[in-house]
Order: structure tokens, then C-alpha cells, then sequence
């Protein structure tokens, strides 16, 4: 699917249930905009997948990013790929409903 659109922030794919998983790439990115060293950023803000391959961000089911502050991510820039690939590379079933991205009027 190729999808050109403008993201605007509207924060509704946060609140998606899930887990977000992080790759080793986003960890460096996200620990370094937070000034932190990777170990302390794991600590901090990580907890293990469910399925025990990866780390995702620390979360519980009725908030699944603690980086979601209203409808802002406080991390935007260093978003993990995963975030940053919704919706065009994964999305949900009714995802066109539920993103309120900017399609330019097309
Ligand atoms: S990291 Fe940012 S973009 Fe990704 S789910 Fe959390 S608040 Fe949303
Ligand atoms: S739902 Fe769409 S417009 Fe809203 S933050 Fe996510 S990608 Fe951006």
C-alpha cells in the first residue's frame, strides 16, 4: 500500500492495544533524546514482550505508552519504527477511521 499523508499527531494510534516493540535502533534514539544511558533508559522505560522476544515500551493495557501525554507523544522525533510505520506499512482493521492524518484535500 502506498500512502502519502501528513501525520497529525492526534495521538489515536497510541492508544491502540498492544505492546510497542523496540528495535535496538530505537532504543539508542529514544535513550539519547532523554539524555539517559541505554541501560537506564531499559530500566526506566521497558519491560519484556509477552512473547519474551524484545523489549517494548513500559505500558498497561488501559495506557499502552507512557509517552502519550493528552494526545501529544513527548518523544515524537525519535518515535519508534513501529509508530512511525502506522499507517502505511501496518494498520488495523478501520485504521482509515481511526487516524486523523491530513490527506492534503486528496
Ligand atoms: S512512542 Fe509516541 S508515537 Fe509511539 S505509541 Fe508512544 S506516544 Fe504514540
Ligand atoms: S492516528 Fe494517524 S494522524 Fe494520528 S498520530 Fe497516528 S499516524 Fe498520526
Amino acid at each position: 500500500m502506498t500512502t502519502t499523508f501528513q501525520c497529525t499527531r492526534c495521538g489515536e494510534c497510541c492508544r491502540i492495544p498492544g505492546q510497542i516493540h523496540l528495535t535496538e535502533t530505537d532504543i539508542a534514539r529514544m535513550a539519547a533524546f532523554l539524555k539517559l544511558t541505554e541501560q537506564d533508559f531499559i530500566q526506566r522505560h521497558t519491560d519484556l514482550a509477552r512473547d519474551r522476544r524484545d523489549l517494548v515500551i513500559k505500558g498497561d493495557p488501559a495506557s499502552p505508552c507512557q509517552f502519550l501525554r493528552g494526545n501529544d507523544c513527548v518523544i515524537y522525533p525519535v518515535r519508534p519504527e513501529q509508530c512511525a510505520a502506522y499507517p502505511a506499512k501496518w494498520n488495523n482493521p478501520g485504521w482509515e477511521n481511526i487516524c486523523k492524518r491530513d490527506v492534503g484535500g486528496g
